[in-house]
């Protein structure tokens, strides 16, 4: 099973985007790699494995009330400490995502 996801037009996907569950947030978040069609977008690198993903640098979602920021290394993800949810601090495997 995959832990992270190419989101074509199929899947409701706009620009080739990878997405993957976060449990911190509990929802899924979207980041662009160079496969991706988002020119104007940032890119992440990504390892091509979508059981074991790795991902950098790292991902930073943030809007007034909320932050996730973390690590997504070999399948697992890192929350760093400035997260607002419960989950700073802790690195958990990431679940499979379809
Ligand atoms: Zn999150």
């Amino acid at each position: 099973m995959a832990k992270i996801k190419r989101f074509t037009s199929k899947d409701g996907g706009y620009h080739g985007e990878l997405g993957f569950y976060c449990p911190g947030c509990d929802c899924v978040h979207f980041i662009y790699d160079k496969e991706s069609n988002a020119p104007s977008m940032p890119v992440w690198g990504f390892n091509g494995n979508f059981e074991s993903p790795t991902v950098t640098p790292s991902v930073l979602v943030q809007n007034k009330t909320m932050r996730c920021h973390s690590f997504i290394t070999d399948g697992n993800i890192q929350f760093l400490p400035d997260c607002t949810h419960d989950l700073a601090g802790k690195t958990i495997e990431l679940e499979d995502i379809d």
